[in-house]
């Protein structure tokens, strides 16, 4: 697989992982929550649009704390194209 599509689904899962974490469901109103401010919604998709509107900065803090550890610990191939760059 090539380093920009694991990058990718690295982050894809951290931001899944992140809704998981911050999405909670309210049982008895049957009502989402977000984590981050506590305010409550229909939804949990109207919990995630909140979270990528409002809380950018957490959501985009967090995935590039995830993927510089992701990327910290590759092997460094010959063929890698990041180091290509240099
Ligand atoms: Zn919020």
């Amino acid at each position: 697989m090539k380093l920009r599509n694991m990058e990718e689904l690295a982050s894809k899962k951290v931001l899944d992982k992140f809704y998981q974490e911050y999405v909670i469901e309210v049982e008895p109103q049957h009502k989402f929550k977000c984590k981050v401010c506590g305010k409550l919604f229909k939804g949990a998709d109207f919990v995630r649009k909140h979270i990528e509107y409002k809380h950018h900065d957490t959501v985009e803090a967090i995935t590039k704390f995830f993927n510089s550890y992701v990327l910290y610990f590759q092997p460094h191939h010959p063929n890698d194209p990041i180091q290509q760059l240099h």
